[in-house]
């Protein structure tokens, strides 16, 4: 679909869906192929599987490009559904892949042996109260090739009819990226504003210390741009930008007071904590055992986010190992 003239977005199939809850928002990527005087700007790449990289030929061919034509690559933050296909493409255009530098600690990460990966998730899992026997034997991790070109925010990216610049929004990942067309007032928002859904926020072990409050902040100064326009990295683009910033600082606001609230009767373990929190408000809350181990692990991390908010802003404190949480008098 081309939504502005120029700016094509190409809605690529994830194949397997995160979590059914959220449907369809999370079964597609959006990426954008951008038009310009010396060939094609990809922002985003999509999943690294067949049939998402078959849709993308069928995709490019419809508008009449060949691989040939895209001339750079970036890439908003290091997840699957936006970098999976970032290599290969590479590799069939000649481009150059672009992601920003704070992102390279999970290229990093591939230096680790698996064997030493899956203890400190299964350590960090368990140090968090997650039941031993619900821990699988894997973590999901996946390697990727580094980039030829490291952001630091800022950078002017030219392509003759559009002028986009480097914005640095961490939260949803420490390296997100969206870009910004000023005199078009058009923003790449890639998975840190979304229409239908609040961004996941998620504390990770090894890597990040409060992401909420980054999240928070970059999404504060987002927030004075001028934007008519946002195209997401899922959904539909929407033209509500303020209103969507407010929308999902007050949502987080919320989510803080519930996790104070659940925090009134004792200390806990952020397991517990994340099992009483209503997820999916909107549609009434779902039930904890109805969450598989990956959507729990999920909601642990982003339960985990909105606790080291909290204990940064005073109101808890952690207190013993395993870790747990305690409201402040
Ligand atoms: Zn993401
Ligand atoms: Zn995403």
């Amino acid at each position: 679909m081309e939504i502005v003239p120029g700016i094509h977005q190409l809605k690529l199939p994830i194949p397997f869906s995160i979590s059914e809850e959220i449907g369809k928002i999370v079964a597609e990527t959006n990426v954008y192929l951008i038009e310009g005087d010396t060939g094609w700007l990809l922002v985003d790449t999509g999943w690294d599987d067949p049939r998402t990289f078959k849709v993308f030929e069928e995709e490019i061919k419809r508008i009449g490009i060949d691989f040939q034509d895209i001339s750079q690559i970036i890439v908003t933050h290091f997840h699957y559904d936006h970098l999976g296909l970032a290599g290969k493409l590479r590799q069939l255009s000649g481009a150059k892949v672009a992601l920003h530098q704070k992102e390279s600690r999970f290229i990093e990460l591939r230096d680790i042996p698996k064997e030493q990966r899956v203890k400190v998730m299964k350590d960090w899992l368990s140090k968090n109260g997650f039941p031993e026997n619900e821990i699988p034997d894997y973590v999901f991790s996946m390697e990727m090739e580094s980039p030829d070109i490291y952001f630091s925010g800022g950078e002017k990216i030219s392509t003759g009819l559009f002028n986009f610049e480097v914005m640095w929004t961490p939260g949803h990942s420490p390296g997100h990226i969206c870009l910004y067309e000023r005199a078009k007032r058009l923003l790449l928002s890639g998975d840190h504003l979304i229409a239908e859904i609040t961004p996941d926020i998620s504390a990770l072990p090894l890597l990040v210390s409060n992401p909420l409050k980054d999240y928070l902040n970059s999404l504060r100064d987002l927030r004075k741009l001028d934007v008519e326009l946002v195209l997401p990295g899922h959904g539909n683009h929407f033209d509500y930008f303020k209103r969507r910033i407010d929308e999902i600082i007050q949502h987080h606001q919320k989510r803080k007071g519930v996790i104070l609230d659940i925090l009134k009767d004792g200390p806990l373990v952020a397991y517990e904590i994340a099992s009483r929190v209503p997820w999916i408000p909107q549609k009434g809350g779902i039930p904890w055992q109805s969450l598989d181990f990956f959507n729990r692990q999920m909601a642990l991390m982003e339960t985990l986010a909105h606790l080291e908010f909290l204990e940064e802003e005073e109101k808890i404190k952690k207190v013993t190992a395993p870790d747990y949480w305690k409201r402040n008098e």
